[in-house]
């Protein structure tokens, strides 16, 4: 487990309410959240804080290696408290679904920057986008049932 706390002080960040509060709510979820979802979870005890706060200390957290952010496509991003060990992702471009793989996959790339390229890695992130076992059931189906609800005009 981390040590967002230990870790906080020792970089010089004041462990005010809020930064506590968003820390345990994504070390609590165990699943990768958006902003959006952590700020809402964080009014339900501290109405009163705002998005950017949450945001900020997002990035205060992520900038630490507390908290992992992940980019989809598009404009959505999601966070979770850093795997150990580390895990990359593979995202659905059409519903979402996040799935892990291991970071043992990519002991090559590790070996040849390191070995050839004499390059001192600190962190690999990969992620594959691309389209879940659900979706294109669906796609096979056909076009009678689409993937999303349909907002009506
Ligand atoms: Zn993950
Ligand atoms: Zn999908």
């Amino acid at each position: 487990m981390h040590h967002a706390r230990a870790t906080l002080r020792e970089q010089g960040y004041r462990l005010t309410p809020q930064r506590n509060l968003i820390w345990e709510v994504l070390r609590d979820a165990r699943r990768h959240m958006t902003a959006e979802e952590v700020a809402a979870a964080v009014r339900r005890t501290l109405p009163d804080v705002n998005v950017s706060t949450v945001y900020r200390t997002l990035e205060l957290l992520v900038s630490l290696d507390l908290v992992v952010e992940t980019r989809l496509e598009g404009s959505a991003c999601y966070y979770e408290v850093s795997p150990e060990p580390t895990h990359h992702h593979f995202v659905c471009t059409q519903c979402g679904a996040v799935g892990h793989f291991g970071d043992e996959l990519l002991a090559p790339v590790h070996e040849e920057l390191t070995a050839r390229q004499t390059f001192a890695v600190s962190q690999i992130q990969v992620t594959a986008f691309g389209v879940c076992r659900d979706c294109q059931a669906v796609a096979q189906v056909g076009a009678a049932s689409p993937p999303f609800d349909v907002p009506s005009a």
